[in-house]
């Protein structure tokens, strides 16, 4: 039989390197070597993903000298004395048969610190910090720190190194010409402003030799106005494949750009459009990145020719396995990244250590540990949303006896009406997951049984992990009890007829998500066509930066989102998908309204007291959204029987109700059993 994957597992030659397959795991700055010990630790973390078949690995973004931290407390590699720790590192992945290389970013004006420089003193839009201009000694300077930087981690046992040339960094705010406004050799014309670049690779090629794997990083779309246009792109590709340049890998979109290119709401390999246009022009390798999720993605592209090899970060937090199990074509083993950016990305902008929503062990290999234990316990889990689940699997997979219930007919809990929104459908795979591994761990499950607390006690187990989640805030509202009234989860799950104009009282992720359902046509996720159009990204190339005008998105419904608080809406929703939460929203004319109160729900709609004057919304609906409360009558019933609990996720606490948290304490209550 042929393999489902035949372009995912072909090799690379790489010069004098053979690559056994196109997967490359991508840069992802974890904090990880910024922890006590935290060298070992990535080590660990490298090296699990090693094992399982990865081709080449890239680590985070490391500093070639002080200006070039990204912050304060963040490494640099510009000191022989700092070349062991990073063997730590190579050392971990060459045992387990990989290639790991370093990616070099300077940060240029994203700099969260005070010695932040870049080409011309103009602060981005994302940081409050101006930079200073570089002075051409300082930039004559950086190259050589580049080229050190590569020194050493050569000397460190590293395969090569990324120079990280896109995303907005340093080097690709000298190439866009708003953001290099300099008069000097660095700045100008467009040779100019590529010299930063070349210099950097061909004087870094000529110092580690031949051999050394040099990928580069091209932006291929900034998605910023002053941004560089496709022919500069294209000469520069040319130049750095000529100055020294292994493979590219594709830049899309610099951090400021308010367009989204890794939310969950970008569809599946949006961006391959972009490396399969430059390949034409260059006889290097080039690697296709950004929301490619699952093997059949990574495959379609290859297969495609859009790209040589294709690059994943977040699915290889979610899952370490990933390759391998495609490699024995078991996808459905996979633990899928449903790209939320909840614990990974949100985290690091929090300067805290980077894990994964779906696999709390990302980032925790030498911590969570999960043996088997001592002796099997006859284990029962209650309620089958993602905290049940996650205990129940780790239980098993501790060769404990599990059994869960689940009171409703399919398991996944809040899981199965996140996958309803627009854009989330990628909620269904750790559904898919869970319910894939359960059953390879001979879980019994029991489905429709809201099971009572004396049926636990006949069935006398060792163990009672109650996950039984939460029920919608009733808000003290007159009316609410109207029939234009519905919960948010009477609506995902019953999903009824409704009018063209709705209130949503609550304004938090799942009011951000139920207004985003209630406006898309059909409450469909787009396609990459209109995902383009409508983001305003120009597939022609025609324009610097690839801006176009936004085509407007269609809305099919007048919607009023409320909350009491001052400001707007998503309070709490991740500060890297808020934005684009909000600006859809915009885009599809949802009217926020903050610092209401809520008066009267009747026929005629919600009344509310908004800047001091009462008004009536006329809707046909209201969805209330207002928050959760934990379900847990069964805690104080097995109580009564003097039958002590584990109580885990919304069940243990509503409040900012959290699958990050859920699915830890899920893992955590197991490994602790
Ligand atoms: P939430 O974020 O706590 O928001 C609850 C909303 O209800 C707030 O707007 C709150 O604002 C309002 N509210 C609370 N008590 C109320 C009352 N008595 N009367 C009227 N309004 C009231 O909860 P959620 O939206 O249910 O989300 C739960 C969790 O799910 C979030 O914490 C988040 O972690 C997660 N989630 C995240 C996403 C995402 O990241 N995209 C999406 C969905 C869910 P006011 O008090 O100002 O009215
Ligand atoms: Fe993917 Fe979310 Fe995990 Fe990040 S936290 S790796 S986006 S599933």
């Amino acid at each position: 039989m042929t393999h489902p994957y035949p372009h995912l597992f072909e090799p690379l030659d790489l010069g004098n390197t053979r690559l056994p397959n196109r997967m490359v795991m991508g840069s992802m700055h974890t904090l990880l070597e910024e922890m006590d010990d935290g060298f070992n630790k990535a080590g660990a973390f490298f090296a699990e993903r090693a094992r399982n078949g990865v081709a080449l690995m890239v680590t985070g973004g490391v500093g070639p000298n002080q200006a070039g931290r990204l912050a304060d407390d963040e490494h640099t590699l510009d000191r022989p004395e700092q070349v062991a720790d990073h063997r730590l590192i190579t050392q971990a992945v060459h045992q387990e048969g990989g290639k790991i290389l370093m990616q070099i970013l300077h940060p240029g004006r994203y700099g969260q610190h005070d010695k932040l420089v870049a080409p011309s003193a103009i602060r981005a839009p994302i940081n409050k910090r101006v930079p200073r201009e570089l002075p051409d000694e300082e930039v004559e300077q950086t190259i050589r720190d580049f080229v050190n930087c590569a020194e050493l981690a050569q000397q460190a046992g590293y395969d090569g190194v990324e120079i990280m040339g896109s995303e907005g960094y340093l080097i690709n705010q000298f190439l866009a010409p708003g953001t290099n406004q300099r008069t000097d050799q660095w700045g100008g014309n467009a040779d100019n402003r590529m010299r930063l670049a070349i210099e950097i690779v061909s004087r870094t090629r000529a110092a580690v030799g031949a051999d050394f794997i040099l990928m580069y990083r091209i932006s291929l779309l900034d998605l910023v106005e002053g941004g560089s246009n496709w022919e500069d792109t294209v000469t520069l590709a040319k130049r750095l494949e000529k100055a020294g340049v292994t493979l590219f890998n594709s830049g899309i979109g610099w951090h400021e750009a308010r367009i989204p290119t890794i939310a969950h709401s970008v569809p599946a390999a949006a961006w391959s459009w972009a490396p399969a246009k430059l390949r034409p022009e260059i006889s290097i390798p080039i690697i296709a990145t950004n929301r490619i999720n699952t093997p059949e993605q990574a495959e379609a592209v290859l297969a495609n020719g859009d790209a040589d090899l294709v690059s994943m970060a977040r699915p290889f937090l979610a899952d370490p396995a990933f390759l391998s199990k495609a490699e024995n074509n078991q996808p459905a083993a996979i633990n899928t990244c449903i790209g939320c950016n909840q614990a990974c990305l949100d985290q690091i902008f929090r300067q805290q250590l980077c894990s994964c929503l779906v696999n709390p062990r990302a980032c925790h290999e030498t911590e969570l540990d999960v043996s088997p234990s001592a002796t099997s316990k006859k284990v029962a889990v209650v309620g089958g949303g993602p905290s049940g689940l996650s205990a129940a699997l780790t239980a098993a997979e501790r060769g404990h006896q599990v059994t869960l219930y689940e009171a409703s007919g399919r398991l996944g809990g809040q899981f199965n009406m996140a996958a309803i929104i627009p854009g989330k459908s990628d909620y269904a795979h750790t559904v898919r997951y869970f319910s894939y591994q359960l059953e390879q761990q001979r879980v019994t499950i029991n489905l429709n049984t809201a099971v009572t607390a004396a049926e636990l006690q006949q069935q006398d187990f060792d163990e009672i992990v109650i996950a039984t989640g939460v029920t919608p805030r009733v808000p003290a509202i007159p009316g609410l009890d109207h029939p234009i009234v519905i919960d948010y989860q009477q609506l995902l799950q019953q999903q009824p007829a409704l009018g063209k104009r709705i209130a949503i009282i609550g304004a938090g992720g799942i009011g951000i998500d139920v207004a985003e359902y209630l406006a898309a046509p059909d409450h469909g996720s787009e396609s990459i066509e209109n995902f383009m159009n409508y983001w305003g990204v120009d597939q022609s190339f025609s324009t610097a930066g690839a801006l176009k005008k936004p085509a407007p998105m269609p809305s099919v419904r007048d919607i009023y989102l409320c909350q009491r608080q001052p400001g707007l809406p998503g309070k709490g929703v991740g500060l890297t998908t808020v934005w684009a939460h909000r600006l859809t929203l915009q885009k599809r004319g949802v009217q926020f309204l903050s610092e209401v109160e809520y008066l009267q729900i009747d026929d005629q709609g919600l009344t509310i007291r908004i800047d001091g004057q009462q008004r009536l919304l006329e809707v046909d609906h209201v969805i209330n959204c207002a928050g959760q409360e934990p379900r847990n009558s069964l805690v104080n019933e097995l109580n009564a029987l003097g039958i002590s609990c584990h109580t885990i996720g919304g069940a243990e606490n509503a409040d900012k109700l959290n699958a990050v948290r859920a699915i830890r304490q899920g893992l955590d209550v197991a490994l602790s059993l």
